[in-house]
């Protein structure tokens, strides 16, 4: 399976990190070895001062597929979730600076959290409000209504360069309100008032 995941998806959390917005979806993927499932704790990596939370929307991917049309693009994922996009923001900031390519600070051992899935027909996908609460205060709130590019853009798009696999998951960009986390915080992630996400770092 695969993991891909979406830079600058949301114009304020694009802001947030003096980025310009994108003409097209920024594309990168995390291997599976970067899932972090069950809510395990995740533990600090020593080679970084500055890991990010940044709580995205994921989407399922439910059946094979390329060059899917924007037509068919809402067939191919069933299941919504929540799942936290870990960034070592300092060496991301140093890559960036270097023009180099970002899976050091975005691809290391479980840097992609995966909570619960819902059926996305028990949702309003247009609408999706979804929030990260750091030791119980709120840090993220979003809403699938600000997305620059939507999910059935990003099917199109991905499934132009690669072949969707069933399995495979969209980490669908992040909201603005990103920050560190710390040894000792409890980050937990809601849709609505439902509680899909807990992961504790340690
Ligand atoms: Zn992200």
């Amino acid at each position: 399976m695969k993991i891909f995941c979406i830079g600058r998806n949301y114009v304020a959390h694009a802001k947030e990190l003096k980025n310009d917005l994108p003409t097209n979806p920024i594309i990168f993927m995390k291997p599976s070895t970067a899932m972090l499932i069950d809510e395990k704790p995740f533990y600090h990596p020593e080679f970084s001062t500055n890991i990010h939370f940044e709580l995205e929307l994921v989407l399922k991917i439910s059946k094979n597929g390329k060059h899917i049309s924007e037509k068919f693009a809402n067939d191919y994922y069933q299941e919504i979730g929540l799942g936290i996009d870990f960034t070592a923001r300092d060496l991301q900031n140093d890559l960036k600076e270097k023009g180099l390519p970002w899976e050091l600070a975005k691809s290391f051992d479980n840097s992609a959290v995966v909570g619960k899935f819902l059926d996305k027909k028990t949702m309003d996908e247009a609408n999706i409000g979804f929030s990260l609460l750091q030791n119980g205060q709120i840090k993220q709130d979003g809403t699938s209504r600000d997305l620059i590019f939507s999910f059935n853009d990003l099917i199109v798009y991905i499934s132009k360069y690669f072949t969707l696999q069933k399995g495979d998951l969209i980490y669908t960009g992040t909201p603005a309100g990103v920050g560190k986390v710390n040894v000792g915080d409890v980050l937990e992630g809601f849709i609505g008032e439902q509680k899909l996400l807990h992961c504790e770092v340690k």
